[in-house]
């Protein structure tokens, strides 16, 4: 039996909802309505999943509807803002059932594990193509921003960068490993774990935070331009899994874990007076958290190599209009 449009919204998107004083309206009206308590600040981001731009043709319908959301609440996580409510927009080639059933349930876990709920979208039939907007919220005046970085703040990121890079290195054939650690690398391009919980405890301790999507160079630069200042690195102390360190050479070097996208770390900036705090909010993570650089007066980015000398990444992250 052929699945319309509302077959397809009623079937797999709408879900009784939980109990939320601030849902007035969900799916099935023109819009969804949204009471905004006071002294807090509605946070909103979108971002597209592109069939063969943003994940591989190949990718399983389940782990793009979590990694839709995942890049979302990663934006959330990067302004220290709480998920609250997503809306989908689902261009599809058809409507295939089974392929509806699996992206649903990517999609869902990951909203069920932050309590974010679905309240609408959009569903037309074309090259595939998955939009998510995002909304949270966050006490006014608190959110991280990427121009608060001053000199002299440390550099952190969150987890271990580059591994995403190598997982499409694997699925383009260019590396081969294991069976064991393969399956560990697609789970770090596949599943990215969005550091909400990190991005909420940064506020009032981060100067200026953003979420690594095209790579660290290129996101820490965000932060540079906005602060308008400048930041050297230290490579040896980039957070890398065994995997990756073990065979950096063969994957590209430092270039990788520099310009490599899809990590969804985090990345921020915190004033030496702020350590002390730092250090006791993030001992109750179990992933790393490792300062890597310094902020400072002069502009740009210098990478600085073990034996001191400099670093010039070759290329600074994923572009979609520059070739
Ligand atoms: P309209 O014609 O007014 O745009 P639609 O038929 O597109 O209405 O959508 C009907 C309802 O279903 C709306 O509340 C819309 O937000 C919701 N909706 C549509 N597509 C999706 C989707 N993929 N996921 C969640 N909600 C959806
Ligand atoms: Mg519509």
């Amino acid at each position: 039996m052929a699945l319309s449009e509302l077959d397809i919204i009623e079937r797999y998107f709408t879900r009784k909802s939980g109990h939320d004083p601030a849902l007035i309206l969900g799916i099935g009206d023109d819009a969804a309505l949204l009471r905004i308590p006071e002294a807090m600040e509605l946070a909103v981001s979108l971002d597209t999943l592109v069939v063969g731009v943003h994940f591989p043709v190949e990718t399983q319908p389940a782990d793009i509807g979590y990694k839709a959301l995942a890049v979302n609440l990663s934006d959330m996580a990067a302004m220290g803002a709480e998920p609250r409510w997503a809306t989908l927009a689902l261009t599809l080639p058809e409507a295939n059932a089974n392929w509806l059933e699996n992206f649903s349930k990517g999609f869902f876990e990951l909203a069920d594990r932050y309590r974010v709920q679905l309240i609408g979208g959009d569903t037309s039939r074309g090259p595939l193509s998955i939009s998510v907007q995002i909304h949270g919220l966050v006490q006014a005046g608190t959110a991280l921003l990427r121009s608060g970085a001053r000199p002299g703040d440390l550099i952190y990121v969150t987890g271990e960068l580059g591994d995403a890079g190598l997982a499409l290195l694997l699925v383009q054939k260019k590396i081969g490993l294991p069976a064991e650690q393969t399956a560990r690398l697609m789970m770090r391009l596949n599943r990215p774990e969005p550091r909400v919980e990190h991005g909420l405890a940064l506020r009032g301790i981060a100067s200026a935070a953003i979420d690594l999507s095209d790579g660290l160079a290129a996101d820490l630069g965000h932060i540079l331009e906005a602060s308008k200042l400048g930041a050297t690195l230290r490579l040896q102390d980039l957070p890398l899994s065994s995997t990756l360190s073990t065979m950096l050479e063969q994957a590209g070097g430092w270039g990788l874990p520099l310009s490599a996208g899809d990590d969804y770390e985090l990345c921020f900036t915190v004033p030496r007076t702020n350590q002390n705090k730092l250090s006791k909010v993030m001992e109750q993570f179990s992933c790393r958290c490792t300062c890597i650089g310094v902020i400072e007066d002069t502009p740009g980015l210098r990478c600085r190599l073990p034996n001191g000398e400099l670093f010039e990444p070759a290329s600074s992250g994923y572009r979609h209009f520059v070739r």
